[in-house]
């Protein structure tokens, strides 16, 4: 028996040969074994599955069935569980970083909560950190509150001696 006879949900196949992609499967009639011994073998466990994938008609197709049902095991589409995990990886970290330096974006006006005006972004500070990229308080508010935060502090000192 070939290793797909573990697929039962087969997604609709892009490449558009027949109606079942499986049909095509270079390893229809193979020992599942070969697909499926990353835990077993060597390194090298995988080579005679990825050749055989290789030469396969369908290898996109199975390749995105086992991305998109997140296949934890076996050789898919002649990539090792080691080689869509890291794919994985590496597409996290792009999302990441696009993420990082796209940063949020800034709405053109927004409601200041202390004097309850809704002002243009130029009259609020940056702050990265923050969903909208703007600080919570107005600048106007926020040089304010800075003010009283400064003027308790030295009060505290003052009654410290
Ligand atoms: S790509 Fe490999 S595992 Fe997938 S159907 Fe073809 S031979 Fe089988
Ligand atoms: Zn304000």
């Amino acid at each position: 028996m070939s290793h797909l006879h573990l697929v039962t949900d087969p997604d609709p196949e892009p490449t558009g040969i027949g109606d079942r992609w499986q049909d095509h499967a270079a390893c229809r009639g193979k020992p599942a074994d070969l697909w499926f011994n990353d835990n077993i073998g060597g390194p090298d466990a995988c080579a005679e599955a990825v050749r055989i994938c290789n030469t396969c008609p369908v290898r996109i197709d199975c390749l995105a069935h086992a991305v998109n049902n997140g296949e934890q095991h076996g050789v898919w589409g002649g990539q090792t569980p080691k080689e869509r995990a890291n794919a994985r990886r590496k597409a996290s970290r792009l999302r990441a970083k696009a993420m990082q330096e796209t940063g949020p974006t800034i709405p053109a006006r927004k409601r200041c909560p202390k004097c309850e005006r809704t002002k243009p972004s130029a009259d609020w500070g940056r702050d990265r950190s923050s969903p909208d990229g703007l600080g919570s308080y107005c600048r106007e508010c926020a040089r304010l509150v800075h003010a009283i935060n400064d003027e308790k502090r030295r009060e505290r000192r003052r009654a410290r001696g």
